[in-house]
């Protein structure tokens, strides 16, 4: 898994950043990517990048202010004109259907692909084999989700090398240790499927947050995550401004990765008003409060292996 961020910026785009858009690169898991949040010329930003528009399986909104979603149109259509034919589905809030239908309908769009629309409430609103994820309101000026993606455990990997030594054949007792199970060899002797697989390994988890206050539905979406994504759109000392914009400071972000336990803090929805030079005492401000803060810039790549999270593209 990887993220990339798309958009960075509140409110409207800047020369140094879009607004918000981050892509969870998914190409080793299931060959798509899954995108959150869409705003204006996310697909402009795409250009800059290797992602391939038909590679799109899943759209998550947080909300339906205009810098989340005013990309969603032209990203469909071109999505369509790029050769896109497997199904895409959009997760957002009420009212996320009616905007989307009227404007392909208005502009008379015409998709080649499957377009589902789930306008959702809280709770698990998608699950399969891989992954589950979870919605739950936040606390910004319109209703806003924060998603919680949890990868299930993978399963467990057969080490061929130990059980050949072990004599067993090739063939079916090696899927069936595999799986879990126990096989009793030709000669009667019992080989135990957990002397010739590597433990289970656990999946990634993310905190993906839409715009808002400080509040405790942040932090339970983001219970020991290994990644929680939150907006940072005011610095420290500015909670009394940020309050009744339905935002929050980057001290409170950092409140949020510490008591929920998350392993990692990634901070988007930086206020234009932030001088390029003025991001890294922002980020300092954060590190009082929680020791693994990075501040995301439009294109920034970061990989999660293990617990580690390296940057891989500035
Ligand atoms: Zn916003
Ligand atoms: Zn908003």
């Amino acid at each position: 898994m990887e993220l990339q961020f798309l958009g960075t910026g509140a409110g409207m785009p800047s020369k140094q950043r879009n607004t918000s858009a981050l892509v969870v690169k998914l190409m080793q898991e299931r060959g798509t990517f899954w995108l959150f949040d869409c705003g204006e010329a996310t697909q402009h930003q795409m250009l800059h990048t290797t992602l391939k528009p038909r590679k799109l399986e899943k759209i998550f909104i947080t909300h339906m202010h205009g810098d989340h979603i005013f990309g969603l149109p032209g990203l469909l259509g071109s999505r369509s004109f790029l050769d896109g034919k497997e199904p895409l589905t959009i997760y957002g809030p009420v009212g996320i259907k009616e905007w989307v239908i009227t404007t392909i309908r208005l502009s008379r769009t015409v998709l080649q692909y499957q377009l589902n629309i789930i306008e959702i409430t809280e709770g698990v609103i998608f699950e399969d084999e891989q992954f589950s994820i979870e919605a739950k309101l936040l606390d910004h000026v319109m209703p806003c989700f924060g998603f919680r993606v949890l990868q299930k455990p993978l399963p467990p990997v057969l080490l061929i090398e130990k059980a050949q030594q072990l004599g067993v054949p090739k063939g079916p007792m090696l899927a069936k240790l595999k799986n879990g199970h126990d096989v009793v060899l030709d000669n009667g002797q019992t080989v135990y499927s957990q002397d010739v697989t590597a433990d289970t390994v656990k999946g990634f988890s993310l905190a993906i947050l839409g715009d808002t206050r400080f509040c405790q539905a942040s932090i339970e979406l983001s219970k020991d995550v290994d990644i929680v994504i939150h907006e940072a759109t005011f610095d420290a000392g500015t909670e009394d401004l940020a309050k009744p914009y339905g935002h929050a400071t980057i001290t409170q972000a950092a409140q949020v990765a510490k008591e929920s336990g998350a392993k990692h803090l990634i901070v988007q929805h930086i206020s234009a008003r932030f001088l390029p030079s003025e991001v890294e005492k922002l980020r300092k401000q954060g590190l009082s409060v929680f020791p693994s803060i990075t501040v995301a810039e439009d294109f920034a790549e970061f990989e999660l292996i293990q617990d580690e999270l390296t940057q891989i593209y500035k």
